[in-house]
């Protein structure tokens, strides 16, 4: 007979992390699939590599691979002394495919690291309820992406030279704004987000460029007026590569040769959900693909009803504030919510 968890988290983030560790304080057996052992895929936290993370007041400020290090020692500690007992258990597995079997639902992984493309160990779970916290993947820039650059995105999900360091490429103007105080900042996007981000620059600076590679802004007539009143300049040249030492971006080149210097760096170039595993079910989603959510945090079905015990939490949630507070706060939504669902009697029927 196969061991039914009574909670499965998917992802060990900070929405994964804190459903898994408050089902457990709940007396929850919980299993914790998380395939940043097993895979590049390591969570959006884990690329600030060499900028601290300073807005989460529990911890002293920290780098995103030593965040997910003390996250992974502290779920650790939490195993269990006995099969079926209290605890977390965390393994190294990249999640395929979540299916219903029965009464329970059916996790299948890949456990192992991929050997030559091809996965070398596959392995399925049985849990009693699932929460979702997988995050997405961020989008980026065509500049330089060669077949050898292709490839790095490939295996590190990142660009990978100038990714999460103090002069490199950033992804959130609230997490990393602060570094470029009176600097001069570029911004890399079209559309909405790009301008949303260039917005929330002027907390820090005034000197702000928006550059498009080569595509039309996406902007509508009122916000390039604004742009030109508030001295923010769009510039639409196709970026031929970056100007860079180490892993200091300090510039790119336009395809006519002329250079730009900058201090500080922004992309915004889409999403791409961690949700491939979820293919069985027909769920919610908005237009970049996160996954809409019901009160009680299970996924919503495109009739609106909720999917019964499928939860999802974090930066997966479309609407939900990308930091790690809110990821955590809805990821402790998720895991109590799943934890109650499984309570032998509730609030009884009129
Ligand atoms: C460079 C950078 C800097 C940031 N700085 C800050 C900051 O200073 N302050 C702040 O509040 N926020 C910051 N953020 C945002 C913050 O990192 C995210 O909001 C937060 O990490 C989201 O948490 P999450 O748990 O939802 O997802 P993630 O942290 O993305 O975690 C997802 C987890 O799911 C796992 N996973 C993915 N696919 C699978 C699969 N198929 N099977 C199993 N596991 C899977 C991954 O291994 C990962 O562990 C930053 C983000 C970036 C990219």
């Amino acid at each position: 007979m196969q061991h039914v968890f009574d909670v499965a988290v998917i992802g060990m983030g900070p929405a994964g992390a804190q459903a898994a560790v408050s089902a457990w304080h709940q007396g929850r057996d919980v299993l914790v699939l998380d395939a940043g052992d097993v895979s590049q895929r390591k969570g959006r936290a884990y690329w600030a590599k060499s900028v601290e993370i300073e807005d989460i007041p529990f911890v002293a400020p920290v780098t995103g691979p030593k965040l997910r290090a003390q996250v992974q020692a502290r779920l650790r500690a939490l195993a269990p002394g006995a099969p079926g007992a209290r605890g977390v258990t965390l393994r190294g597995a990249y999640v395929l495919r979540v299916a219903r079997a029965g009464d329970a639902f059916a996790l299948e992984a890949s456990t192992g690291p991929l050997r030559d493309g091809k996965i070398v160990a596959r392995e399925t779970f049985a849990a009693r309820t699932v929460v979702v916290a997988t995050g997405f993947e961020d989008g980026w820039p065509e500049i330089e992406l060669d077949a050898a650059g292709r490839r790095m995105l490939e295996r590190y999900r990142t660009v990978f030279r100038y990714a999460g360091n103090q002069s490199g490429w950033h992804l959130c103007i609230r997490c990393d704004g602060h570094l470029h105080h009176g600097q001069h900042f570029v911004f890399l996007g079209v559309g909405e987000e790009i301008y949303e981000a260039a917005l929330g620059a002027q907390d820090f600076t005034s000197s702000i460029t928006i550059l498009t590679n080569g595509r039309p802004p996406g902007l509508p007539q009122a916000v390039l007026r604004q742009a030109q009143a508030r001295d923010i300049r769009i510039d639409t040249r196709r970026i031929a590569r970056h100007i860079g030492q180490g892993t200091r971006l300090e510039g790119v080149v336009f395809e006519d040769g002329e250079e730009l210097l900058a201090d500080g760096f922004l992309t915004d170039e889409g999403l791409e959900p961690n949700t491939a595993f979820l293919e069985d079910f027909a769920l919610q989603r908005s237009a970049d693909g996160l996954l809409r959510v019901g009160e009680s945090g299970e996924a919503l079905r495109l009739d609106g009803t909720p999917e019964p015990g499928l939860y999802v939490a974090g930066d997966l949630v479309a609407g939900a504030r990308k930091l790690i507070a809110a990821a955590a706060a809805s990821g402790q939504d998720a895991g109590l919510a799943a934890s109650d669902s499984l309570r032998r009697w509730h609030w009884p029927e009129e």
